[in-house]
């Protein structure tokens, strides 16, 4: 068995529709106001924020984005005999479940914006049907539990990563025989440091990443093709 690890950021979901909130036409830069958004402090405060913040996601929401080649390239090498595959994704989109990644390989850094969760009892329940409030004319749909505030089940900015996901994280990292990089600009940390682990410990390290990284000097290989058609390809040859 190969160990195979993916550290996936934004990129890989590009071709699916999804925008870069970072990137360099990402909302943030059109909109800095917007990043309050998705600031913890700002929306635990503020009800106007989270209007405008459940307003974003209600449109985000349309259409809905499928998964792309890249995403159903790693679920193809997870089914294929003599590889063992995890993936660590700095995404909130859920694609590489979607593309049919088991749930178990997965680790969702950034959670999922595919649930909200209770901010008060963290009872968690579907983005949908909270879309579907907001839809229906709540502008700020409260916890049908305990009354308390909504927030999707991501890490917002001022919001730590969860110990126990970063950990397995690292123990993936430590152990992989193959380290991927698609589509992180590996900026962001601890979760770009996974990828200087990986190689510490004796990982191969592959960078698929259409700019350049602080890691590309680290890698043993960097990938500056769409990702859509080498993604595919690089994991073909993987023997
Ligand atoms: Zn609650």
């Amino acid at each position: 068995m190969t160990l195979v690890a993916f550290l996936t950021g934004a990129g890989i979901s590009t071709d699916s529709g999804i925008s870069d909130y970072r990137g360099p036409s990402g909302l943030w830069r059109r909109d800095p106001e917007a990043e309050k958004l998705v600031t913890y402090a700002y929306y635990m405060a503020d009800p106007e924020i989270r209007r405008r913040a459940w307003l974003m996601r209600r449109d985000a929401a349309t259409p809905r984005p499928e998964p792309n080649a890249a995403h159903r390239a790693i679920a193809a090498l997870e089914r294929r005999p003599g590889f063992a595959v995890r993936v660590i994704t700095q995404n909130v989109d859920g694609l590489h479940q979607l593309a049919g990644t088991p749930v178990r390989k997965v680790l969702e850094l950034h959670g999922t914006a595919r649930a909200v969760v209770c901010t008060g009892c963290h009872t968690r329940s579907s983005m949908e049907d909270a879309l579907a409030r907001v839809e229906a004319g709540e502008a700020d749909p409260a916890c049908e539990a305990c009354g308390g505030i909504l927030k999707p089940a991501t890490v917002m900015f001022g919001q730590r990563l969860d110990p126990v996901v970063l950990g397995e994280a690292l123990s993936i990292a430590k152990a992989a025989e193959v380290f991927v990089a698609v589509g992180s600009s590996l900026q962001v940390q601890p979760a770009a440091s996974l990828a200087g682990t990986a190689a510490e410990h004796g990982a191969r390290l592959i960078v698929v990443n259409a700019e350049p990284t602080p890691y590309d000097e680290l890698a043993d290989e960097v990938v500056r093709e769409p990702i859509g058609t080498a993604l595919p390809e690089l994991l073909q040859r993987l023997e």
